[in-house]
């Protein structure tokens, strides 16, 4: 329960009152809520707020995908056959993630 003063008579209102009960002026604006962004454009928007999805395939996949890397061989089946990534495959597949890294971190 906290009270504050109304702009249009001075006397002390709830601060959650949209009107002032003595005089009827519109209380003051209420206090931003904490942890809510009121952006007006999309410039205002971070990045990181904009790019949420990218970001968070980047955090599901990249450390799933250098895990796999960097412990062992790579896998995949052409035409019934068991392959594995050659080194080049592998280097490929750094760079792509490196890449990815640059796309998402880097502001547009
Ligand atoms: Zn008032």
């Amino acid at each position: 329960m906290s009270m504050v003063f109304c702009r249009g008579c001075g006397k002390e209102i709830h601060e959650t009152a949209p009107t002032c009960p003595h005089c009827g002026a519109p209380a003051n604006p209420q206090p931003q809520a904490q942890g809510k962004n009121n952006y007006t454009s999309y410039d205002q928007v971070p990045w990181y707020r904009k790019n949420w999805f990218a970001i968070l395939c980047f955090f599901i996949f990249t450390p799933g995908l250098l895990i796999t890397l960097l412990t062992g061989d790579v896998y995949y089946v052409r035409k019934g056959e068991l392959k594995t990534y050659s080194m080049g495959g592998k280097i490929f597949l750094i760079i792509w993630v490196i890449l990815s890294f640059v796309a998402v971190f880097s502001e547009p």
